[in-house]
């Protein structure tokens, strides 16, 4: 775009893009000086297993607290930092600060809780994901295998060599990988038989409203049989209700994350909660799932 000399570059851009791309550039701006003002946190969500009850793993969300706007949504945010570029740099912060957070769990006596960590597509299309993982791997000393990384239909569905590729190195580190949002991508299932994925998530608009909604109900069915049919395992996001959290046990649903169990903590609240759970008779066992 042609840039008129001497003209002032706020208006210039609140005439060219409109307020939303206006704001979209201030939270560029602005994103740029909380990330080196280590102004992102993660918060830590926990995921219990249907069986047993036990929280066996945690998924790890970027929180943005503004000083003067309040929380931003990763939403607004993550897709800002992904348009400039932005999230690259994020992102590797992400791997490593959940990579040591997850060290310092084990240190704690929690048990071996595994991190998800969600992947960014432009990292994956764009950047050297691989070295990153790898990176924040070696320096925290992690075992790789409790490291989770939730990547999207999107990025599987093409099935070029360099995706190939980056599955291929992935899984030689010794990492799992889940397909996160599942459902709401693409219908084409191929890559589910190419990739060697070990976990769908089913997005949290099918969870929502489950006991009242025809639609989500067989949508949910569907998805959990057709990952056992692949022998992967299914978790369902976005669990609010015990109506919710009963139908995903009677469907077998195999990990459950969401408000009804906790919203995401900030590290120490997890640590905490997590001490409380060990101590106490875990909640999602009240009627196991069982074959009738
Ligand atoms: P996601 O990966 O699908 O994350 C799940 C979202 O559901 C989170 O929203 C979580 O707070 C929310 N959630 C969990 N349980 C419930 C529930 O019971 N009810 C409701 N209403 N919501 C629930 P959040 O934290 O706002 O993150 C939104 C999205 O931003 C994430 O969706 C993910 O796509 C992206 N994101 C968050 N953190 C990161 C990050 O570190 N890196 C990247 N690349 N993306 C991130
Ligand atoms: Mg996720
Ligand atoms: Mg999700
Ligand atoms: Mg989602």
């Amino acid at each position: 775009a042609a840039k008129a000399a001497g003209r002032n570059t706020y208006a210039y851009y609140s005439a060219e893009m409109g307020e939303d791309g206006l704001r979209r550039l201030q939270i560029q701006t602005e994103l740029r000086q909380a990330f080196e003002n280590n102004e992102l946190t993660l918060y830590y969500q926990p995921q219990f297993d249907v069986q047993s009850g036990h929280i066996v793993s945690a998924e790890a969300l970027l929180r943005w607290e503004h000083p003067v706007a309040g929380a931003i949504s990763p939403t607004e945010f993550i897709p800002a930092a992904e348009e400039c570029g932005m999230i690259i740099p994020i992102s590797r912060w992400v791997f490593s600060e959940a990579c040591k957070q997850a060290v310092i769990w084990q240190r704690q006596g929690l048990g071996r809780i595994v991190i998800g960590v969600n992947c960014s597509g432009v990292h994956f299309k764009q950047g050297d994901l691989v070295a990153d993982v790898k990176a924040a791997l070696d320096q925290s000393g992690l075992d790789p295998a409790l490291l989770e990384l939730e990547l999207t239909e999107s990025m599987l569905i093409e099935s070029s060599q360099r995706v190939t590729q980056i599955i291929d190195q992935l899984k030689a580190l010794g990492v799992q990988l889940s397909i996160d949002d599942f459902g709401t991508g693409y219908s084409n299932l191929a890559y589910l038989k190419r990739f060697a994925v070990s976990k769908l998530k089913i997005d949290r608009s099918f969870v929502q409203g489950l006991h009242v909604t025809k639609d989500n109900d067989a949508i949910v069915r569907a998805i959990i049989n057709l990952a056992h049919s692949f022998n992967l395992k299914v978790i369902a996001e976005g669990v609010e209700s015990v109506e919710e959290l009963r139908l995903l046990q009677q469907y077998q649903c195999d990990i459950l994350q969401g408000f009804h169990f906790s919203r995401p903590l900030k590290p120490q609240q997890f640590i905490e909660f997590v001490e409380k759970h060990l101590n106490v008779r875990p909640e999602p066992q009240a009627t196991p799932a069982r074959p009738r």
